[in-house]
């Protein structure tokens, strides 16, 4: 296997090995988290919804005052240049933008030269049988700031969730703000009550997740109403299915939350009809 053509990354203007790219100590990205990043899957080597994933990109980099290096189809032709050096067709790609490299260590920022860094990864996806046996989370206040529609790269809470999850050995932790459930760590949630779908609206306080849309979609079109209203603990405790999604992760089943099962731990017919329908949004 040829793992220099594997390892190839962007990094502002340069495709190089990973292995040879670096930054600045000085990068403010590296000092400050002073950043935005978005993750966009690829599959048969075609960009999956990249409209959306660059139009949020250019929100995240506007709340931060980052001007956008790239117009989209400069973007386009740099991610499918990328996407050249890579072998599988299934890829996730993750752009990360900093505002650049001062001269000295400040909270406060003059004009700068962005930090354009962009790798991807192959992206290996569960199987239905899989996803059919359903994944448990665990429920957490969350404790992140209030602008949660930036993508941001300070993600230090988002950091000690992961870890939390892989300790508990549960898929995600599902959050919430004074018992409103607001999103997972790195998904949206969404739970299904007497047949209709309920997801915490966009705003501050979740990203406004691209898979998101899609499920509420699929929703849709598997006759399910769409309520984005916020719930409760309580409330998604006591749903007949629960799902979250991410553009990775695609839309999955939980199935057990703190200890509780959800639809007697059994994946929901729901969530069964917006996975066959995400698969064909995939093919479109
Ligand atoms: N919410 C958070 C906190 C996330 O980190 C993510 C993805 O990483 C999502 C939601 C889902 O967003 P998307 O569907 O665009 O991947």
């Amino acid at each position: 296997m040829d793992f220099n053509r594997l390892s190839m990354v962007y990094l502002n203007g340069n495709f190089i090995e990973k292995n040879k790219a670096s930054i600045s100590v000085m990068d403010r990205g590296f000092l400050f988290g002073d950043g935005v990043y978005e993750v966009i899957p690829v599959y048969q080597g075609k960009l999956f919804r990249l409209t959306a994933h660059l139009k949020r990109l250019q929100n995240s980099l506007d709340a931060i005052k980052i001007p956008n290096p790239y117009s989209n189809s400069e973007w386009l032709n740099i991610l499918n240049q990328l996407l050249g050096h890579s072998q599988s067709p299934n890829q996730s790609l993750y752009l990360q933008i900093t505002r650049g490299s001062d001269t000295q260590r400040r909270h406060n920022f003059q004009a700068l030269t962005p930090t354009v860094y962009i790798e991807s990864s192959p992206l290996t996806q569960k199987t239905k049988q899989v996803l059919e046996k359903g994944f448990s989370a665990i429920i957490q206040p969350d404790i992140r700031w209030s602008r949660c529609d930036i993508k941001a790269t300070s993600l230090l809470a988002n950091v000690l969730y992961s870890q939390n999850a892989k300790e508990n050995q549960v898929e995600e932790i599902i959050l919430h703000r004074n018992d409103i459930i607001t999103e997972g760590a790195t998904s949206n949630v969404f739970m299904i009550k007497n047949g209709s779908l309920f997801t915490h609206p966009t705003g501050t306080h979740i990203l406004s997740g691209i898979t998101r849309d899609l499920a509420l979609e699929s929703a849709l079109a598997c006759k399910l109403p769409v309520n984005e209203s916020a719930f409760s603990i309580d409330g998604l405790l006591g749903a007949d299915e629960v799902w979250i999604s991410s553009s990775t992760r695609e839309i999955m089943p939980i199935t057990q939350i703190d200890n509780q099962t959800i639809n007697h731990a059994k994946v929901g017919t729901y969530w069964e009809c917006v996975y066959n329908h995400y698969q064909q949004l995939k093919n479109d």
